[in-house]
C-alpha cells in the first residue's frame, strides 16, 4: 500500500467514516490548517475554542485512526477583513501562546479571500509573525482572482527584501489552491507549491495530472482540502492511483507529490515530531 500524506485537510468538519476511509486508503499524516467555519465569527473566544478544539481534540480523534495529526494556526483570509475582531483575534493568538504549543507546524492559512487592504493588512501582520518565530506559513489563494492574489504577494516580497522590514525565507512557505494560471510563479518564487483536488468544481484529478506533467513533482504536492464543501477527503489516494494510471510517472515521481514532499517542507518545524 502506498504511504500517504494530506497536508492540508480541515478535519473539524469531517466525521470518523472518513477518517476510517483516509487510514484504509493509506494515509499517515495530516495537517490541518484553521479554516472558516462557514458563518461569522462574533467572539475572539471563538477562535480559541476552535484553536483548541484542533491542537487537542482533533489530534487525538486522529490518532484513534493510527493517523498522525498537526495543525497550522491562523486568522482565515475569509476573516482578516472584520475589525476590530481579525485584530483582537491575531493579538489572542499571540499573547495565549498558541502557536508554541505542541504540533502547531505553521501560521496558517494566511493570505487573500476578496483582496483588499484590510485582508492585506491581517495578512502581512501574519507573515511577520511566523517569521520573525522562524516558522512554517501556509497561505491561501483566493478562489477568484489568483493571478492577483500571488502577484501581490510577491509585491510583499520585494517590498520586505528592499527595505528593513521583516525578511520572509520563501524556502518555510506553501501556497495552496494553486492552478494552472499561478504554479510557475510560486515555483519561481521559491515557494512550495500545493494543488487542491476536488471532486466536482476547481481542480481535478485530471487537471492536477496535467500541471504535474508540465511543471514537475519537485516542490509540489497534492492535498484535498476538504471541508464542510463538496471535497473528498480521499484526493491524495485517488490522485495518486489516476498518476499511476496515466503511465506519465515513475513510483518516486508518485511518492513525491502525496509524500515526502510534504515531508521535507514540514520537517522544517521543530514541532513537526513524526518520523516516516
Ligand atoms: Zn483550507
Amino acid at each position: 500500500m502506498p504511504r500517504l500524506f494530506d497536508p492540508h485537510i480541515h478535519m473539524y468538519s469531517r466525521t470518523t467514516d472518513d477518517y476510517q476511509a483516509m487510514s484504509k486508503a493509506g494515509i499517515e499524516v495530516i495537517v490541518q490548517p484553521s479554516f472558516w467555519l462557514g458563518s461569522p465569527r462574533r467572539f475572539v473566544g471563538t477562535f480559541e475554542d476552535y484553536w483548541e478544539n484542533m491542537i487537542s481534540f482533533e489530534t487525538k480523534r486522529a490518532k484513534e485512526f493510527g493517523i498522525e495529526h498537526f495543525t497550522c494556526i491562523s486568522v482565515n483570509p475569509k476573516e482578516g477583513a472584520a475589525r476590530p475582531l481579525a485584530v483582537e483575534a491575531v493579538d489572542a493568538m499571540v499573547k495565549n501562546g498558541y502557536l508554541e504549543r505542541d504540533r502547531v507546524v505553521a501560521v496558517g492559512e494566511i493570505g487573500y479571500d476578496q483582496i483588499n487592504e484590510l485582508e492585506e493588512e491581517i495578512f502581512v501582520k501574519q507573515m511577520n509573525i511566523a517569521s520573525e518565530r522562524h516558522m512554517l506559513m501556509t497561505i491561501h489563494l483566493p478562489h477568484k482572482n489568483k493571478l492577483k492574489g500571488i502577484q501581490n504577494l510577491e509585491r510583499i516580497m520585494n517590498d520586505n527584501a528592499r527595505s528593513n522590514k521583516t525578511k520572509h525565507d520563501s524556502n518555510k512557505m506553501l501556497i495552496d489552491h494553486n492552478v494552472e494560471e499561478t504554479i510557475k510563479q510560486t515555483l519561481e518564487m521559491g515557494m512550495w507549491a500545493g494543488l487542491s483536488v476536488y471532486p466536482i468544481t476547481k481542480l481535478s484529478p485530471d487537471m492536477a495530472i496535467k500541471i504535474l506533467a508540465k511543471y514537475g513533482t519537485e516542490h509540489v504536492m497534492i492535498h484535498s482540502a476538504a471541508d464542510w464543501g463538496r471535497s473528498n477527503p480521499l484526493s491524495v489516494p485517488l490522485v495518486a492511483q489516476e498518476m499511476k494510471k496515466s503511465g506519465q510517472f515513475n513510483d518516486n515521481e508518485i511518492d513525491k507529490v502525496t509524500f515526502t514532499n510534504a515531508i521535507e517542507f514540514f520537517k522544517q518545524s521543530p514541532k513537526f515530531t513524526w518520523n516516516p
